[in-house]
Order: C-alpha cells, then structure tokens, then sequence
C-alpha cells in the first residue's frame, strides 16, 4: 500500500505559539512529528510512503535526521521534479492508495482556530463550487484528480472538525486546542505524537476497509477567491481566464481537479 503524507507545520505535536512556527524548535517538532508518523504508517503495514513538506512551501526537513528507511521517499519541498519537469506534490497519482494530511490548520477566517489561514495572509476566503474550504480542501481536491482517498487529518481541534465535516470517513488527531489566534495547549509532544501515530494506524486501517472517500468536487469547478484587499484581486484579475467579480473577488473555471489552483498560483501539473 502506497500512502502519500501532505505535512505542514502549524498542526504539529507540541507547537503551541506563533513564535515556534518561525523558529528552529518549530522545525524540530515538525522533524520528530513526522518521523514518528512515517513510523507508525510503515508498521501499519504501508510499504512505499511517500512525506512531503508542505509548510512555506517546503525546505524545513532535514534529510539526514529524517527516519532512514528504503520505503519512504522525503520530499524536502511541495513542488518537485518529475519526469524532468516542475509539478506540485510529485508521485502523487493513481498509484497511491491514501492521502494523509499531517499538521494542519483551519481555513482563513475560522474562530476559536490556531493560526488559521487558506495559502497566504491575502485570501480572507476560498472557494470551490460555492463551498469555502482550507488548506486541506483544496489539497484533497488536488489528490482527488486521481481518485486518492483521503484517510487523516492532524492539527488543533478546529482543524479536524473541519476535515470530519468535509471528508467522511476521516480518521483526525487531535493534538492541541486555541486558547488564542496565536496560542493554544494541548498534552505535551510525546503524549501528541503517540495519540498520532494510533490515529496514523486506525488510518490506514480505514483505508484498507474502504471507509475513506476521495475529494472530488463537481466539475467543471467553479474557484473563487476573496482577497482581503483590493490590489490582490486586481493583479489575480490580470490573468488569463480570471473573472473579476467584485472589488476583492476572483474567479475561474477548471475542468480538472488538479487544476484547482494552477491559474493563480501556478500549482499543479506541468
Ligand atoms: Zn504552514
């Protein structure tokens, strides 16, 4: 069983303020946090595992302190080389039989949330078909081009509830509660990672029962974009088959999941 991790850092085991998101005991915790994931999914029994750093785009994994095993692959950063060419999350395609979200946070805009926000401070709300989503929506939506189930979600607890209310089946890891926008509290990182990697295996589990679903919104989708500020949208607007529907909002058309994003940001497949 091939399983594909999407690890970002925000949702990690024992990050409880802002200021370790942006300091080296942030990436520490991120280090720990997925190879003790990456662990528990090989002795789960998944047998080629490919782990991505998502967060800024990637470069926070440190190859030679990552778990050293012949089954799994690291990306060290969200876009990568396949086939000689750029694509984002590469490997991921109908080969992979699970897309696991790891670290993760609440969409922009969500109360009670650590540190929520959809791709960049500039988005105040993203949609697809109508239907505002995070992070995990429109990576879900990406894997779902390829029928990839998505079988685990890891982050505050305003981050898994919105994963169980978007993907049913979804097994979540709850490892820690907002006090604040920028604070939260939850057991401590140990205590985290072991609640995640039981959470990793009932996964896993799930998926080999079929109880997991992929992401696959209607198409052609319809992804609209609220800015927070005017200038955003005004450049997005600048762009080929991008309507301008209001002072702050964009939107575009696509025929392709895996096109969810690739005509703003340029994400996606070559
Ligand atoms: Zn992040």
């Amino acid at each position: 069983m091939k399983v594909f991790m999407h690890c970002d850092m925000e949702g990690a085991s024992g990050i409880y303020s802002a200021e370790q998101v942006r300091c080296a005991q942030g990436r520490d915790l991120l280090i720990a946090d997925v190879n003790s994931a990456a662990m528990a999914a090989l002795e789960a029994g998944v047998d080629q595992l490919i782990v991505c750093d998502t967060h800024a785009g990637g470069g926070n994994f440190i190859l030679d302190r990552m778990l050293q095993d012949p089954r799994i692959t690291w990306l060290p950063r969200s876009r990568g080389e396949q086939n000689g060419k750029l694509r984002w999350m590469p490997g991921l395609n109908e080969t992979v039989a699970g897309f696991m979200l790891l670290g993760h946070h609440a969409m922009a805009g969500t109360k009670g949330a650590f540190l929520p926000h959809t791709e960049t401070g500039r988005w105040a709300d993203f949609q697809i078909n109508g239907q505002s989503m995070g992070e995990m929506g429109l990576e879900a939506c990406f894997a779902g081009h390829w029928d990839v189930p998505v079988c685990l979600a890891q982050g505050d607890e305003a981050a898994c509830r919105e994963a169980e209310a978007m993907f049913p089946g979804i097994v979540t890891a709850c490892v820690k509660r907002a006090i604040a926008r920028d604070a939260c509290s939850g057991p401590d990182p140990e205590q985290a990672r072991k609640l995640t990697g039981r959470k990793v295996a009932q996964a896993v589990e799930a998926l080999r029962a079929g109880r997991c679903r992929p992401f696959k919104p209607q198409l052609p989708m319809t992804v609209t974009i609220r800015m927070v500020k005017t200038e955003s949208a005004e450049e997005a607007g600048q762009r080929p088959n991008v309507q301008r529907v209001d002072d702050c909002t964009v939107q575009c058309t696509v025929e392709r999941r895996c096109d969810v994003l690739k005509w703003l940001t340029g994400a996606g497949l070559p």
